[in-house]
């Protein structure tokens, strides 16, 4: 089965690197992490290690620190192979963000080198990912295994259909069960969390809840796609400067990739799960600026459309989970 994610390569991305990632992507179809024959660190080695070290050449010495092991004179599959690419993306991730604390300027050498440690990230992240490419096992199941990765239309999970034909695949279940899994009129649409009727035939409050708030949970979902294909700068294209920049503030200390798809799902979610509204994402930005709660209460308007109380911006502060917080 062809793979089903792309490296994003980000715009901006240095033209050497570019070019390496694509090659990459080219090869790497039968190479994974666990692979002896085609260990995916060996083309890293191959492939981006040389296209690193040219980029590097260009730039100022200064930079180098800001990229794991290339001050240092180690490669960058180098660098991977001591710490693993789950470290190696933390890593990065940590480096880049100090750079952009403390050396950053808006200069198109920096702007550029940005993209390009983005994309290596996202490379990184992908190979981290990627899974073992199977040898196409006999299930003798006759359903339509491609749906198998469709996610749940309300959060990230696969849908129970999906999920099923994934433990079909996993442990060959035989044809009897399968008919008695098939009476169980799995959902094409959601997840079991969210099938809308419960086993006694029940509405189920769960799906009733997240598909009230549907609308929201595609629009929280659209902003941190767009943010996090463009982590830079404020992309979540919101229409609202505030609650554009608690996106951006937010996915700088994830590492979450364009390609983690269940993972921007789940986050969606959980956002209108724990009913972070907008004002809340304003409110969060204005504290994290260092403006105190009556200040922030008298930048922001309440549903009558006046100025919230200082108590109301406690309150509203105390509700948000900790996950959320800047
Ligand atoms: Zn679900």
């Amino acid at each position: 089965m062809k793979n089903k994610f792309n490296i994003v390569i980000w715009e901006g991305c240095a033209p050497i690197v570019t070019e390496a990632i694509q090659q990459f992507e080219q090869r790497w179809q039968p190479y994974s992490v666990s692979s002896r024959r085609y260990p995916i660190v060996r083309l890293i080695e191959e492939v981006i290690d040389p296209a690193v070290a040219s980029y590097m050449d260009t730039l100022p010495s200064s930079y180098a620190g800001h990229v794991p092991g290339a001050g240092t004179g180690l490669g960058f599959s180098a660098i991977i192979r001591i710490v693993g690419l789950e470290a190696m993306v933390r890593m990065q991730r940590q480096l880049l963000r100090q750079f952009i604390k403390t050396v950053k300027q808006e200069t198109s050498t920096d702007e550029r080198f940005i993209a390009t440690l983005e994309s290596l990230m996202g490379l990184v992240w992908d190979c981290a990912c990627k899974r073992p490419k199977r040898s196409s096992s006999t299930t003798g199941v006759n359903l339509n295994t491609q749906r198998k990765h469709d996610f749940c239309e309300l959060c990230g999970n696969q849908a129970e259909f999906a999920a099923f034909m994934t433990t079909v695949s996993d442990q060959r279940i035989n044809d009897v069960e399968l008919e008695d899994h098939k009476k169980l009129g799995l959902s094409n649409q959601y997840c079991t969390e969210h099938r809308p009727k419960l086993a006694n035939g029940d509405w189920n409050p769960s799906y009733r809840q997240a598909k009230r708030a549907q609308s929201q949970f595609n629009t929280e979902l659209a902003r941190l796609i767009h943010q996090c294909a463009n982590r830079s700068k404020p992309h979540a294209m919101s229409g609202d400067k505030l609650v554009d920049s608690y996106f951006f503030q937010l996915m700088l200390r994830l590492t979450l990739q364009p390609a983690d798809k269940a993972e921007l799902r789940n986050l969606a979610r959980r956002m209108v799960d724990s009913k972070l509204s907008d004002t809340k994402k304003k409110m969060l930005v204005l504290k994290q600026s260092g403006f105190n709660q009556t200040e922030i209460g008298l930048q922001l308007l309440n549903s009558r459309q006046q100025p919230m109380t200082r108590q109301a911006v406690s309150k509203a502060l105390a509700a948000v989970r900790k996950d959320f917080l800047l």
